[in-house]
C-alpha cells in the first residue's frame, strides 16, 4: 500500500516538474523575444528610415555624450555639418524618389570615408552631421574635405540618368576645455556652412 503510494506521489511530483519545466522554458522564450523587440524598437526609434543612419534624436544624443566625455579626454571635438548643395533642383528636375535616392547614396558615400570613430547621423532634410571625437584639430579639414571629395568625385546614377552631386560643410572644432554647449558649436558649423555657399558651393569652410 505504502509502496503504491509512493508510485503515486512520485508520478504525481514528475508531473509536476515537467509543468514546472515547461513554464520555466515558456518564460525564457517570452524574455528573449521581448529583449528582441526591444532592442528591434530602439534600433528603429534611432534610425533615419530613409537613409538608415542615426536620425537627428540619436546623433544628437552622442554628441552630448561625446561632448561631456571630451572634458575629460586628451583632444578636441570637431563637428561637420553638411548640407547637399542645390538639392531642390534634384527633386525638381528628377523627381522626389530619385532625390530620396541621392540622399541614401550620399549618406553611404560619406560613411565611407569618416573615421571609425566618427558618429554620422541625418540631421533633417538635405543634411547630414558627422562627430569627430578625440580628434587632432589638424586633421579635421583633411577628413571633411574627403567627405565632400567622396561625393563631388563620381555622379550618382539614379535610374537611367548621372547627377553630378556636391556638398558644403561647415567646420566647427571645440578644443578643450569646451565651454561652448552643442547649440553654440551647431552655431558655429551652421555659420561656416552659410559661407561655404555663399563662397560657390563644393567646399568645407572652417569656423
Ligand atoms: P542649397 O545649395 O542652398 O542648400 O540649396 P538646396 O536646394 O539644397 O536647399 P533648399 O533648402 O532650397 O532645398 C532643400 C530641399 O530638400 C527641399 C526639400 O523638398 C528637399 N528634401 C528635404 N528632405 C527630403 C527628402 O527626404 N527627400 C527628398 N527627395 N527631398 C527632400
Ligand atoms: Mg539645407
Ligand atoms: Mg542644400
Amino acid at each position: 500500500m505504502l509502496g503504491i503510494a509512493l508510485i503515486v506521489g512520485l508520478c504525481v511530483l514528475a508531473v509536476f516538474a515537467v509543468m514546472l519545466l515547461r513554464r520555466f522554458r515558456e518564460t525564457q522564450r517570452l524574455h528573449a523575444a521581448l529583449i528582441a523587440s526591444a532592442t528591434e524598437l530602439e534600433r528603429v526609434a534611432n534610425t533615419d528610415a530613409l537613409t538608415g543612419v542615426a536620425n537627428r534624436g540619436a546623433i544628437a544624443a552622442q554628441f552630448k555624450q561625446l561632448l561631456a566625455q571630451s572634458q575629460s579626454g586628451a583632444h578636441a571635438l570637431a563637428v561637420l555639418l553638411i548640407d547637399i548643395d542645390h538639392f531642390k533642383k534634384v527633386n525638381d528636375h528628377h523627381g522626389h524618389l530619385a532625390g530620396d535616392a541621392v540622399l541614401r547614396d550620399a549618406a553611404q558615400r560619406m560613411c565611407t570615408v569618416l573615421p571609425e570613430s566618427a558618429r554620422f547621423g541625418r540631421w533633417g532634410g538635405e543634411e547630414f552631421i558627422a562627430i569627430l571625437p578625440d580628434i587632432e584639430p589638424a586633421e579635421v579639414s583633411a577628413i571633411a574635405e574627403r567627405v565632400r571629395a567622396v561625393v563631388a568625385a563620381t555622379p550618382f546614377h539614379v535610374d537611367d540618368a548621372e547627377l553630378s552631386i556636391s556638398i558644403s560643410i561647415g567646420v566647427a572644432t571645440a578644443p578643450r576645455p569646451e565651454r561652448r554647449g552643442i547649440d553654440r558649436l551647431i552655431a558655429t558649423a551652421d555659420a561656416a556652412l552659410y559661407r561655404a555657399k555663399h563662397a560657390g558651393r563644393n567646399r568645407v569652410e572652417v569656423g
